[in-house]
């Protein structure tokens, strides 16, 4: 039922209800002009009832597609048995969730969270305990690498290792203890490591950044320094997890295990905030009563709804789909023959197109492929990104590509 507030602006258009957002929600978000209502599978609704097909997916956090059936069922019938106890009590879907996350990931030991940045916070509170109590780093001493381009969240610490001015001003002072190297140049990571290197975290696939792909045996490389280093290899695959690049992890391009996993969005089915590290027992044994918490970390819904779409994602071939569909939508968006692009990249269903910003704007490109039906979203100024719901079929992605190409065709002459 709708409420009588909600009702009020359904008879508004979305234009007024979007002014009406603006004077009550901090603008920390420039969304596209679009107001959502409603949600299925790949397509969303505005209010005005037209439909849309999605190709973004809450940046990954709807990789199952909107309201999956089995999701649904799992968080209504979990919300009427047990939804919260906080940890300070055992549940019976904790145990099971963690365990699930164990085998598909194959390492040892997990900490539920529930946001993307309170588990990369979690992760470098690991590694840094490490580093102290098993590398024996000197107290306070603990050094952790971090690529330049990163993206790993919001939190004041999060942000202090952070590359991108715009996510920094006015917001120190920063947490010591990071240094940034160049993206997936190992020379300079092995330049960077000191006897107080604790970790290296990284992006294996840098999202924001703008779907930056490293050249092949990049993890191999990394894996193998770490390891002859004594250093950890910790691996923020909070967007490119759980099937985004047509494997479960995108560490298993490379058959690599790092020894930290970093997980969030698509872990909440795409209903709920749901994160998570697993690692090895050396690492995440570490941990005591009262050296970390979370109230909802780990509460008996989030788990209920965790496990689910894990294996929803195993059991209904998002997987397999996300390599073949994500391999095919590549191609396609390679052979588009358009002056405005400059480059194609990506990796199972996650791919940026990176434009001339001297000829059209990412936004403007997104904000014409609204107009016509498809959702997609801009990343820095030049990258337009699809990362649709990894039920995809091939027809819907030949509609998007058809789309995008009619856009292009119609920018290209309009100027
Ligand atoms: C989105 C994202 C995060 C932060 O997740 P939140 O849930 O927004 O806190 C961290 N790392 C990567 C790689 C991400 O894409």
């Amino acid at each position: 039922m709708l409420n009588n507030f909600i009702k009020k602006f359904i008879k508004n258009s979305s234009q007024k209800a979007i002014e009406h957002e603006a004077k009550y929600v901090a603008q920390n978000y420039k969304p596209l002009p679009v107001l959502l209502t409603r949600a299925e599978g790949v397509y969303t609704w505005d209010m005005e009832g037209r439909k849309y097909l999605d190709m973004m997916s809450a940046y990954s956090a709807v990789s199952l597609g909107h309201s999956h059936p089995r999701i649904i069922k799992t968080l209504t019938e979990q919300a009427k048995t047990l939804a919260m106890t906080s940890r300070a009590y055992h549940s019976n879907t904790l145990g099971p969730f963690m365990e699930k996350l164990c085998k598909v990931t194959g390492l040892d030991l997990a900490l539920p969270m529930n946001t993307g940045a309170e588990a990369v916070e979690t992760a470098i509170k690991a590694a840094r305990q490490w580093g102290y109590m098993v590398k024996g780093i000197p107290e306070d001493q603990a050094e952790i690498i971090v690529a330049e381009g990163n993206f790993h969240g919001r939190t004041t610490t999060i942000v202090s290792f952070s590359t991108e001015p715009d996510y920094r001003k006015n917001f120190g002072p920063f947490t010591p203890g990071f240094k940034a190297v160049p993206f997936e140049d190992i020379k300079a990571i092995v330049a960077a490591i000191t006897p107080n290197t604790c970790a290296v975290l990284m992006e294996p696939i840098q999202g924001e950044a703008g779907i930056k792909v490293p050249c092949d045996g990049f993890l191999r490389d990394l894996r193998q320094l770490c390891t002859d280093k004594n250093v950890l290899m910790v691996l923020d695959e909070v967007q490119s997890g759980l099937g985004r690049t047509g494997k479960m992890f995108a560490f298993q391009h490379e058959n690599v295990m790092p020894d930290v996993l970093i997980l969030g969005k698509a872990l909440g089915g795409g209903v709920l905030p749901v994160s998570a590290v697993v690692g090895t027992r050396e690492v995440m044994g570490l941990f005591v009563p009262g050296s970390h918490g979370s109230t909802f970390g780990g509460n008996p819904l989030a788990c209920a709804v965790g496990l689910e779409a894990l294996s929803v994602l195993e059991e209904e071939g998002m997987v397999q789909n996300s390599a073949i569909l994500g391999e095919y939508m590549l191609a396609n968006l390679r052979g588009i023959n358009s002056p405005l692009i400059r480059e194609v990249r990506g990796k199972g269903l996650w791919i940026g197109v990176d434009f001339d910003p001297a000829k059209v704007s990412a936004r403007s490109v997104c904000e014409k492929m609204m107009e016509r039906g498809v959702l997609s979203k801009e990343t820095h100024a030049t990258i337009v990104r699809f990362a649709p719901p990894l039920t995809i079929t091939r027809e819907q992605i030949d509609g998007a590509l058809k789309i995008f190409s009619e856009v292009l065709r119609d920018i290209d002459t309009t100027d």
